[in-house]
């Protein structure tokens, strides 16, 4: 079996638990991922995290902390931070937020009082928990207000915005998203941040590793503060990343340690410091912009067989397939697809109708795919089994999920995965 040869240790000691790691492993080397926040991180990123740098507490950060023996650590931390602030054109980071939802919290402890108003895109129009959504702590712990996009164009609605941040006057306003396809405008949301005096955190979890590839715009200098998780398109571990202006680093560090958080992860802290590294060589470049042609060519692929997208195709990683007029529930077919060897999430669409869980979308990625090597020539193959799988959910022809899955597989067999066992 291919998981005693990679993880004899664990083997050994836990063969039911390497059993499972070990069938991880082949699921995500025969199927087809689209779940646009997933990648795959290289065995880099992977060794890093499996370090004993995990042994070590670390609370504080580099050069004042409460532990001794941090004569490695504070080193590791520092190529982290130094390597983000390079590359992403920052003059603040801090590395330790444990992940993307804890780095939202901590800029609101940093830039608002419990019962202040927030301003953020609402979450069934693309935008994310933590900005303010009423089941998250944001969302009862602060006044969340939420902005939505246009039922014309799908695109965020900048008058809305501007209208809503004059009357309700945020302490923070936040953009980005988790469902959103086209580029977001920081310019246009600094301006209104500006005009009434609230902090612009840029959520840009998703489209990290676009930004640090020059494939879509950065946020600075519009943003005071960037929030972002280092797993998705930054293909780094899970974990996160706060950045900022010099004038907000005090106030972000104090919120992440010791507002939020006790020690911080230093193995995951290594393995974004390898990821970064990796981020700033010229092949991310083009692998970022890979990402991007690849999702254009499959939004296009789709668009030809008669496919609804939201906001009618991508600017980014992502495409939001709206299947009202297809006649199957997003649930249904995301599970269909998964049984077909395509992994989707169901996803509301704006204005959905339906509920939120068993909404009218499913939501693709192309960070995955890319990862693999796959180009804009695979995508209208990609766009004909996300169509067959559609059909035959419509349908109930397990068969034909059943053909689909075989065909999937043997592609990608020729498509090794960065950090997966060569079987
Ligand atoms: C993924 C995501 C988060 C949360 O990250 P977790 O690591 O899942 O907590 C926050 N904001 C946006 C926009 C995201 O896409």
């Amino acid at each position: 079996m291919s998981q005693s040869l990679s993880h004899p240790a664990l083997s050994a000691a836990d063969p039911e638990l390497a059993a499972l790691v070990g069938a991880e492993e082949q699921l995500q080397a025969d199927t087809l991922r689209l779940i646009p926040s997933e990648n795959y991180v290289s065995a880099a990123v992977l060794e890093a995290t499996g370090t004993v740098l995990q042994n070590k507490y670390s609370e504080g950060y580099a050069g004042r902390r409460y532990y001794e023996g941090q004569q490695n650590i504070d080193q590791v931390e520092t190529l982290a931070v130094e390597r983000a602030k390079a590359v992403f054109g920052v003059e603040h980071a801090n590395v330790q937020p444990y992940s993307g939802s804890p780095a939202n919290l901590a800029a609101y402890l940093a830039f608002a009082e419990p019962g202040d108003t927030v301003l953020g895109m609402a979450l069934p129009m693309g935008g994310h928990l933590t900005h303010g959504w009423g089941v998250s702590a944001t969302g009862t712990w602060f006044r969340g207000v939420q902005y939505g996009v246009r039922p014309d164009s799908a695109l965020i609605d900048f008058d809305e915005v501007r209208d809503l941040a004059r009357k309700e006057r945020p302490k923070i306003i936040f953009c980005g998203g988790t469902a959103v396809p086209r580029t977001i405008d920081f310019a246009a949301f600094g301006e209104i941040a500006r005009e009434v005096d609230a902090v612009l955190v840029a959520d840009i979890a998703h489209i990290a590793g676009l930004i640090a590839g020059g494939a879509h715009p950065s946020p600075v200098p519009h943003a005071d503060v960037i929030s972002t998780t280092t797993h998705k398109t930054l293909r780094g571990p899970r974990g996160a990343m706060l950045m900022s202006r010099a004038s907000h680093a005090k106030a972000v560090d104090k919120a992440v340690f010791p507002g939020l958080q006790g020690g911080p992860h230093n193995h995951t802290t290594a393995a974004i410091a390898v990821a970064l590294r990796e981020a700033a060589a010229p092949s991310f470049r083009d692998y970022a912009h890979a990402v991007v042609a690849n999702a254009k060519a499959l939004a296009e692929a789709l668009l030809a067989r008669g496919y609804d997208l939201v906001s009618g195709g991508t600017d980014n990683h992502l495409v939001l397939i709206d299947l009202t007029s297809k006649e199957v529930p997003g649930k249904v077919a995301a599970k269909a697809l998964d049984r077909a060897g395509i992994v989707v999430n169901y996803n509301t669409v704006p204005f959905d109708p339906r509920k939120p869980f068993d909404p009218s979308g499913i939501r693709i990625g192309t960070p995955s795919l890319t990862s693999r090597g796959l180009g804009t020539d695979r995508m209208p193959l990609v766009a004909e089994w996300i169509d067959r799988g559609v059909q035959a959910a419509a349908k109930g022809d397990e068969d034909a999920l059943t053909v689909i899955r075989g065909e999937v597989a043997e592609l990608m067999a020729a498509y090794p995965a960065p950090g997966l066992p060569t079987a």
